[in-house]
């Protein structure tokens, strides 16, 4: 049974320059179409699902839907699922997405968490990222959510901007303190593949900053939001005590979860299943009442224990030493080199990333699998 549940809406007003996630531009009747769809998957899946911990509905951009496709969306939910245990309910928005009406109507249906993409304080670096909207809107978004009664609030801000300098991004983050977030999430920007971003760059019209200056950004973000009282959980998340993501820290546990909406991923038992991306064959298998499945595969002790310790690495508490131990690794021992370079540390039990670690965290994963013969 997962008590975990993840609710996919691809659609966006606009695609972002460094976007890779699955989205697709918004168009109204496709949009309803869709949310019928994932209402009946929502359906089919209950059987798996026990006592809901955690909602949380991601994207795209799940505030773009109407009022009707809300509404039906937590109807089928409230009937098929069981939020006896007052799951942590979460949707992602983006500033012009969420305006005053749609937070009360949020706030009605029983979101408690809201994660808002920000991105910056800077209308040229917001600009530079192609996104919709400007700084004043994401504050209006933040104000209106909050005078809608939700009082759990995250903002997402990215840093490696094209053009960014300390000073803009220490600004970033002053700001977004000064809306007093329960959560803060900073995300270096990282050109991907096919995506305008990278395009722009290789096409010389963009230039990234020096890797320099995102070490100095992250560690600004480390000092600063430390120094207000946010408490570093995870490599790129922070959190007010006892407000950390409780949907996220599942994923790092490797704790099982149900996906719903095309394009999403379910984990239940040993299996891993895909949903598909293409949207025309989701509305259709469900309307036969077939989930909408890509592919399937069934994890093998290897790659839960490479799971195990990317995911365990990732938060700053670190990989237990004890629970390593049950899935056969000396994971203490796989870390003395990288701890004698000053990569890791123990503490309380746990390996963990040191300040040093947590900048060049995928390489200290990459010697740490070596060091395991993995
Ligand atoms: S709003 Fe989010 S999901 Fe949509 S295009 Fe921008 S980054 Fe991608």
């Amino acid at each position: 049974m997962a008590d975990y549940l993840y609710i996919h809406v691809p659609f966006c007003a606009r695609k972002c320059i460094y976007c890779d996630f699955f989205s697709v531009p918004f168009d109204k009747e496709r949009a309803v179409r869709y949310t019928e769809a994932l209402c009946r998957e929502l359906g089919l899946k209950k059987a798996l699902a026990g006592p809901l911990k955690s909602v949380y509905i991601g994207g795209g951009t799940p505030g773009l839907l109407d009022r009707g496709s809300l509404t039906n969306l937590f109807d089928a939910l409230k009937e098929h699922y069981d939020f006896s245990a007052s799951p942590e309910i979460t949707m992602e928005a983006n500033p012009g997405s969420s305006a005053a009406e749609t937070s009360i109507l949020l706030a009605e249906l029983g979101i408690n968490r809201l994660s808002i993409g920000m991105q910056s304080f800077n209308d040229n670096e917001l600009k530079t990222l192609g996104r919709v909207h400007c700084s004043a809107e994401a504050v209006s978004a933040y104000e209106a959510a909050s005078a809608a009664g939700i009082r759990n609030i995250s903002v997402d801000l990215i840093y490696g901007i094209p053009g960014q300098t300390l000073s803009s991004w220490r600004k970033s983050l002053s700001e977004a303190v000064k809306l007093s977030p329960s959560h803060i999430s900073t995300y270096e920007l990282t050109p991907e593949k096919n995506t305008p971003l990278m395009g722009s760059i290789e096409a010389g019209e963009l230039m990234m900053p020096k890797e320099g200056l995102i070490i100095e950004m992250y560690y600004a973000a480390l000092d600063y939001l430390g120094s207000k009282g946010y408490r570093h959980y995870e490599i790129s998340n922070f959190a007010l005590p006892g407000r950390e993501s409780i949907h996220n820290l599942n994923y790092w546990d490797r704790g099982e979860y149900i996906g719903a909406g095309a394009g999403a991923h379910s984990f239940t038992g040993r299996r891993r299943a895909y949903n598909t991306t293409d949207l025309a064959r989701y509305v259709d298998d469900l309307a036969k009442d077939k989930i909408p499945e890509e592919k399937s595969v069934v994890v093998t002790d290897k790659e839960a224990v490479e799971e195990y310790i990317f995911l365990g690495l990732r938060t700053l508490m670190g990989i237990s030493i004890a629970k390593a131990g049950d899935l056969g690794i000396d994971i203490a021992r796989a870390a003395a080199g990288l701890s004698e370079q000053g990569f890791v540390e123990t503490d309380n039990g746990f390996v963990k990333l040191t300040r040093k670690g947590l900048i060049v965290s995928n390489t200290v994963m990459v010697k740490l699998m070596e060091a395991l013969g993995l």
